[in-house]
């Protein structure tokens, strides 16, 4: 189990005892290095935020450092054989860096599409799929000729670094365009109509070194507080649709050459259309019910994926996952009790309001 040998497309296999290096400290990284372990995997974890969080936690080996310490970040590279990310805002001379120096999956070139609003739009709208009607916005002027297009109401919204509804503003019919350009402080925005969806639903899938696809099938997503709250497995959507939703993430993934966990979000409207709302590359929350739910867990898939191993299968059952949030988790005792909940605590010792803190998943069998 030693020796590595080359993939279909050139890159090594790297065979159980090998290390994984992640980028990022949390939830994801968990779970992910919980999936590698049972492989037979190494995790060493690199964050910024502090030591013994949720992935250190689980994990063989822990860097703390910031992602510009670049002394940290060669010698994470000279300990691991692979690197991947749980956090998708890294940023993106940190992954070249690495890049340059292990494999590095997903590859530097789909971060810098998914880390910028306008990019990640451009590249959907590339390839013949709908978004949202968008414009970029760098100053007031430009809000307000793009509210004129677009219309009202509309979602301005910082065009990088943006996560459960942080740094996004809606306007309205009689609110300020230049009070909602104020309060999102930034130059570089992006604006997009209001979008009145029917549901929110996302595909996650994996995609590996030789090209082979994996997709779960589409989930609805429903939001408290712009926080996923509670995902339903398949979506409650005409069989037709959810197959399309299946396939544009496909050649989304295809397009970009994508080795990982990709999570296509989308907007059902109420004619019947989907529209593209975000690109996460990374294991995504509304694929933690796989970990029950599915033959192999998206967390597994992609241990698979970056290690130039072939993909699990993704057949599934029916299933619901709800989020503790917050003081949710305080419930644990709850669903302990209950013999058909898989309860899963991510082992964040403070509560703080909004804080994911954990996720129950039922599987109907
Ligand atoms: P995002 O950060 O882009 O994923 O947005 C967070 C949430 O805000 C989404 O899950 C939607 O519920 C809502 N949202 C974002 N963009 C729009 C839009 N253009 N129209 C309507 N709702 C939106």
């Amino acid at each position: 189990m030693t020796s590595k040998t080359e993939t279909a497309s050139g890159g090594a296999t790297i065979p159980p005892g090998g290390t994984i290096g992640i980028l990022g400290g949390g939830q994801l990284g968990r779970m992910t290095a919980m999936a590698a372990a049972r492989l037979g995997y190494r995790v060493h974890v690199f964050t910024p935020e502090g030591t013994g969080g949720p992935c250190a936690q689980v994990s063989a080996a822990e860097t703390v450092a910031d992602y510009g310490d670049e002394a940290a970040l060669a010698a994470f590279a000279d300990a691991v054989d692979v690197v991947t990310l749980e956090f998708e805002n890294v940023p993106l001379h940190t992954a070249e860096f690495l890049a340059a120096r292990r494999p590095f999956f997903p590859a530097p070139e789909c971060l810098a599409v998914t880390q910028v609003r306008t990019a990640e739009k451009s590249e959907v709208n590339k390839l013949g799929f709908a978004t949202a009607p968008w414009a970029a916005v760098t100053n007031l002027g430009e809000l307000n000729a793009a509210l004129d297009r677009l219309g009202r109401p509309a979602v301005l919204k910082t065009n990088r670094f943006g996560y459960d509804g942080k740094g996004q503003v809606k306007i309205g019919p009689d609110d300020d365009a230049a009070q909602a350009w104020a309060s999102l402080n930034t130059d570089d925005a992006i604006l997009e109509g209001f979008v009145d969806f029917v549901r929110e639903i996302s595909v996650v899938l994996a995609r590996g070194q030789d090209g082979v696809i994996a997709a779960y099938p589409a989930v609805e997503n429903r939001h408290r507080n712009h926080i996923l709250s509670e995902t339903i497995v398949p979506a409650a959507i005409p069989p037709a649709l959810a197959a399309a939703a299946e396939r544009m993430a496909a050649v989304i993934a295809g397009d970009m050459d994508y080795v990982g966990v990709l999570a296509v979000e989308m907007f059902e409207t109420r004619d019947g259309r989907l529209l593209v709302n975000e690109l996460a590359p990374r294991p995504h929350n509304s694929g933690h019910w796989t970990i029950e739910g599915a033959a192999t867990s998206q967390f597994e898939q992609l241990a698979r994926a970056v290690c130039g191993l072939p993909l699990g299968a993704t057949r599934w059952r029916p299933s619901r996952m709800i989020n503790l949030i917050g003081d949710d988790a305080l419930d644990w005792e709850k669903y302990v009790a209950d013999p058909e909940a898989h309860l899963h605590l991510y082992g964040k010792p403070d509560i703080r309001p909004g804080r994911k803190m954990g996720h129950v998943t039922w599987v109907s069998r």
